[in-house]
């Protein structure tokens, strides 16, 4: 049945010496479990993916020396000694019928250390260390690290290697003027700046033989202004093909791009159709990525020929029976990933071990298991909002009885919100596998009930899960009552009419989020291919270097916004760190005026007054038809102290428990957690 409907997806793929199961191609994503010794960790999570049917898993990078390393003590494989280790690994993967590659990452001059490489000394604009140049014999010695690096791949067990020659790192370096300021046989023209990655393959191939796998992932649009141009990135990769490649995997953008490539804001499939250009190039299969989350996103695009295979990277993360669930025709049963970054990229940016914000068990495979419970209980949750449907679905698993009560007409809480925003329509498959797993778990939901203390106590629950959310601050300006003052709830949820100059008070993420809305006027250019990509400034290659336009256009924002804090700093410095920069870039491309380190003195019929410092200087009406406040939240946790005073277990979580720099991150994860164990 699911074959038919997904059949280019779960195709077997033919590589002559191998076949690959389907058409899904785990993607390489760097979690922290690479660093250290947690090969025990990192085969539990690799096994589950594999049991979840997916067609060639790609760990995260591995240096193949030290010079290579992301970071200091970063995943490394280059001795015999560090290959055994990785046996745990390639076994548990095997055992489950799977595939695994390991990539080989050099970092080049993103190295996050002192004993940075290069082609030529050019500092990046993401890193603090300036790279060495190297000489021309240590370029060769950086060849014989990635040739030496795959043997040892081979022999840990891997079914291939995957050499990582895109996202601006080492190899991708050599490929550009602007990183490669070379005269020797590693610099020059273009035939000499690919000759690196060529004879990096080449040479691998020729050491590891002909029935391994061999991934290049190629960098087929940089998004950075000097670029390679379409001829050069087709030349490269038809030269991959010949040295010996099996696959041709797609790089997307150089991490130092100022576009964003996969964040939640970005369409799905945004990049599938640089791929496509590809295929009529080359003849051995090519992989696509990036914002593919979907089943049917995926066999659309091999559908439509972009590819032979997709990559996913964060999808199985967030569920590691993606493909089984597509091929037992449970698509409604995926946890979909929501590309929002906030458990893994900006984890691993923090330094931090990955997870996921839909799946906390993500990377923590050994240690965090829903497990039936000996007895079964009764719980009631209040507050459906991510902490209580989290905390509500792990303890319906794990075979306890859960009423779930929710004052609103509907379950999600904040999600509601965040669904509307344009560019995090995401969100909408987050409650759809919410409602989807509450009726499969059979959890009892009670909506439109604003339930009291007294009815839970004569209800008599084993125990009650306060997730009751939070309530927006008060913040106390001299005339808020004024009709030009709405709260963030007036106009995301009640949809309160807004006019056309609007100060917002608070810089956090909902200040963010309601500037974007209003911004939009309830356009999202995600749902938009075409005017995306001509808001950032995305062209065909084959018309500009690197695919970069020389001007982005982007329509008239449909209001002027001021948006206010009164802390002196940066807006949105507490956003993510791979996603802020984006939600700073868009309010400033719509010029949104961004004022910091004021005083709210007052609100009256011409605005907002606002003075500035310490001192409280420069007294300025800002003249505005709406002032929306976003000035944060603070927690709702009435039940909590009737509940313990009667002795029922209680248990406070989400913002009910800390409203501060509250997050679905952390209340799933807090909901999650608490379940595991009642
Ligand atoms: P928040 O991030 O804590 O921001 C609250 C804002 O209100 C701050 O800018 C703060 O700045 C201001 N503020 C605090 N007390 C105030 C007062 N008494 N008077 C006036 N202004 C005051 O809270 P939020 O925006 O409500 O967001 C809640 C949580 O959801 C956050 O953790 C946020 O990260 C998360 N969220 C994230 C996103 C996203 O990542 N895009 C989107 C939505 C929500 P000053 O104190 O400097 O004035
Ligand atoms: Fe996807 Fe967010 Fe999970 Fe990362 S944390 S895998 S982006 S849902």
């Amino acid at each position: 049945m699911s074959d038919a409907r997904y059949p280019h997806l779960l195709a077997p793929l033919d590589l002559g010496f191998t076949t690959l199961k389907n058409r899904v191609l785990m993607g390489s994503m760097h979690t922290g479990l690479e660093d250290g010794n947690k090969h025990d960790r990192l085969a539990a999570y690799f096994a589950e993916r594999a049991r979840g049917d997916v067609g060639l898993i790609v760990t995260g990078g591995y240096a193949p020396n030290r010079a290579g390393w992301v970071k200091p003590f970063a995943g490394k494989l280059s001795t015999r000694a560090e290959a055994a280790k990785h046996r745990v690994v390639t076994s548990a993967v095997h055992t489950e019928g799977g595939k695994i590659a390991l990539q080989i990452l050099h970092a080049g001059r993103y190295a996050y250390h002192p004993f940075a490489v290069a082609p030529s000394k050019i500092r990046s604009p993401i890193t603090p260390f300036t790279p060495r140049a190297l000489s021309t014999s240590g370029v060769e010695k950086q060849v014989r690290a990635f040739v030496r690096c795959a043997q040892r791949a081979r022999e840990a067990g891997y079914d291939g290697v995957e050499i990582m020659g895109s996202e601006g790192y080492f190899i991708n370096e050599f490929l550009v003027t602007h990183t490669n300021r070379r005269t020797d046989r590693w610099g020059g023209d273009f035939t000499q700046r690919m000759r690196l990655p060529v004879e990096i393959v080449e040479r691998t191939r020729q050491a590891v033989g002909d029935d391994f796998i061999i991934i290049y992932r190629l960098s087929m649009i940089d998004l950075i202004p000097d670029g390679n141009t379409w001829e050069e990135t087709v030349a490269l990769a038809r030269a991959i093909e010949s040295a010996g490649a099996t696959i041709i995997n797609t790089g997307i953008g150089w991490h130092e791009a100022r576009v964003p490539t996969i964040a939640t804001s970005v369409p799905r499939g945004a990049f599938a159709w640089v791929t496509k250009k590809m295929k009529q190039e080359v003849t051995i299969p090519l992989v696509t990525s990036n914002r593919i989350n979907l089943p049917s996103t995926a066999e659309q695009i091999l559908a439509d020929g972009c590819s032979d295979m997709v990559s996913m990277a964060r999808p199985l993360l967030a569920d590691p029976e993606f493909v089984l669930k597509t091929r037992e025709d449970r698509v409604d049963e995926i946890n979909v990933c929501i590309a929002c970054n906030q458990a893994c990229l900006d984890h691993t940016f923090a330094n931090k071990m990955s997870s996921c914000l839909v799946n906390p068990r993500a990377c923590h495979e050994t240690e965090l298991n829903y497990e039936k419970a000996g007895v079964s209980r009764r719980f009631a949750v209040v507050g459906s909002g991510p902490a209580g449907i989290s905390a509500s679905l792990v303890l319906a698993g794990r075979g306890h009885t859960v009423d779930l009560f929710e004052a609103a007409g509907e379950i999600g809480g904040q999600l509601n919100m965040a669904k509307v925003i344009p560019g995090k329509e995401e969100f909408h498959e987050m409650l759809g596998y919410f409602n989807r797993q509450i009726e499969l778990l059979g959890v009892h939901v009670h909506p439109n009930t604003s339930i009291t203390a007294e009815s839970l106590l004569a209800r008599s629950y084993d125990g009650v899960i306060v997730a009751t959310g939070v309530t927006p601050r008060d913040p106390k300006i001299e005339g808020q009552e004024h009709p030009k003052v709405l709260s963030y709830i007036d106009v995301l949820r009640n949809r309160a009419p807004v006019g056309q100059r609007v100060a917002i008070i608070g810089a956090g993420g909902i200040g963010f989020d309601v500037a974007e809305f209003l911004l939009h006027d309830g356009h999202s250019p995600t749902l938009d291919l075409d005017e995306w990509l001509a808001e950032w400034g995305v062209v065909d290659p084959a018309e500009a270097r690197g695919g970069l336009a020389a001007e982005r256009v982007r329509p008239e924002p449909a209001r002027e916004i001021t948006l206010l804090q009164r802390k002196a700093g940066k807006h949105g410095a507490n956003l993510g760190k791979t996603t802020g920069w984006i939600h700073r870039a868009v309010l400033k491309m719509n010029n949104v005026r961004m004022i910091g380190d004021v005083n709210y003195e007052r609100i009256g019929d011409e605005g907002l007054l606002v003075s500035y410092g310490d001192k409280r200087e420069n007294p300025t009406w800002i003249e505005v038809d709406n002032i929306v406040l976003c000035a944060g939240q603070v927690p709702l946790c009435e039940l909590q102290e009737p509940l313990e005073a009667a002795g029922v277990p209680t248990y406070v979580i989400g913002g009910a428990d800390v409203a501060a720099e509250l997050d679905a991150k952390r209340a799933i994860d807090q909901g999650s957690r608490l379940a595991a164990r009642l």
